[in-house]
């Protein structure tokens, strides 16, 4: 097992079977792409998954982000977090808005909400939080801030999918939320992703800009080219079905995680079972490394010796990156950048076994161990 490296994520896949069947009636059609049987049957779908009135699907997650802020019609200053992976910054700034950093939480690495009203001005438009490893924003405060100022609210939800916090699914949070599909997330479509909102006419906006902007004969907006495949979606309904046991397998885990790494010196499990009025999807398994000597760069350098995929991540922030470089003014997010440089995430996925488990945590155990003799 040693010499076998054990990747952060795995690809959930249905059986070969399953997925053939799906798709065996694209040969009698020959229809494979713009908005199918397949491609609608998904988002129906997701409609009744994530209990929302409007889903979209798109060829990816980002697309879904990017055509959703270009729908909702935002303008000037967008705030968010640098917390994230740079798609929610680049999104932004794709549409020709300015991202604004605003703190996170020392707890969950969401949005601070007693931080958002200082950077708000008069040019504000929206506030996009994302929901980081599943950790559902503080949606209720986000929701009032907006609503005294009048600003739109987007969840980035690419880590929340199948979560449902206080009797909702937190597809239902905010104005509207995007959604990614991507091979490594809790559910994947091999790539894809959606955007879900309440008003319909976002939704039909969505709907054209996907396709070019193409409305009846007539070229309505400055679309694009976002829209799923027969194939993909096919993946995404078989997938789907198998969402409840891959999370179940994931919290299984997840626990046996905790068990394993309970009370090792300089390790704290961010983990998120236990928050109340959560149904998590056990999405990520984060770690917060904080210790004199037990270091976060060291134990990524050893796990990865080891043949252990663990990942800094987020790492740099995207306010960091050399298309943004933000910080040339001095950095207005300091939870962040702490969080950032002692942020460590472990592999997790359903058919990870729990052999190689006990294999992840002996290697952490002994390196902590090595430090104390020191
Ligand atoms: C994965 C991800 C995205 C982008 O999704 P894609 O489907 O890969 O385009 C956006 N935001 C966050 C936080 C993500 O993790």
């Amino acid at each position: 097992m040693n010499n076998e490296i054990i990747f952060l994520t795995r690809a959930y896949l249905p059986d070969y079977q399953e997925y053939i069947e799906e798709i065996k009636d694209l040969w009698d059609s020959h229809w494979i792409t713009s908005m199918g049987k397949k491609h609608n049957m998904l988002e129906k779908a997701l409609e009744s998954a994530l209990n929302v009135p409007y889903v979209t699907v798109f060829t990816n997650g980002h697309n879904a982000l990017e055509l959703l802020i270009n729908a909702m019609g935002l303008t000037g200053e967008v705030i968010t977090t640098p917390f994230t992976f740079i798609s929610t910054t680049h999104a932004i700034v794709r549409n020709g808005l300015t991202p604004v950093f605003c703190d996170i939480k020392k707890d969950d690495f969401t949005i601070d909400p007693d931080k958002i009203e200082a950077v708000i001005n008069e040019k504000t438009s929206a506030i996009i939080g994302v929901h980081v490893y599943g950790n559902p924003c503080d949606v209720e405060k986000i929701n009032m801030i907006a609503e005294k100022h009048n600003l739109k609210v987007i969840y980035d939800a690419a880590h929340a999918f199948g979560e449902w916090y206080n009797e909702k699914n937190l597809a239902e949070y905010g104005d509207a939320s995007i959604f990614s599909f991507h091979a490594s997330k809790v559910f994947n479509s091999i790539e894809g992703g959606c955007a879900v909102c309440k008003d319909e006419t976002i939704n039909s906006v969505l709907n054209k800009l996907r396709n070019f902007g193409i409305n009846d004969g007539d070229v309505e907006y400055v679309g694009t080219n976002a829209k799923m495949n027969e194939f993909v979606a096919a993946m995404g309904i078989c997938n789907l079905r198998h969402l409840d046991e891959v999370i179940c397998r994931r919290r299984i885990l997840t626990k046996y995680y905790e068990e394993q790494l309970d009370g090792i010196k300089g390790i704290q499990l961010k983990t998120n079972l236990t928050k109340e009025g959560l149904r998590s999807n056990c999405a990520y398994l984060p770690l917060i490394v904080d210790d004199k000597t037990i270091k976060r760069d060291n134990l990524y350098d050893i796990l990865n010796k080891n043949g252990v995929q663990a990942l800094r991540h987020f790492y740099p922030l995207t306010s960091q990156y050399s298309c943004y470089n933000c910080e040339k003014n001095g950095n207005t997010t300091p939870v962040a950048v702490w969080v950032s440089k002692h942020i460590l995430l472990l592999p997790l996925y359903a058919d990870l076994r729990t052999e190689q488990i006990d294999y992840i945590c002996k290697v952490i155990r002994e390196y902590v161990n090595n430090e104390e003799r020191k």
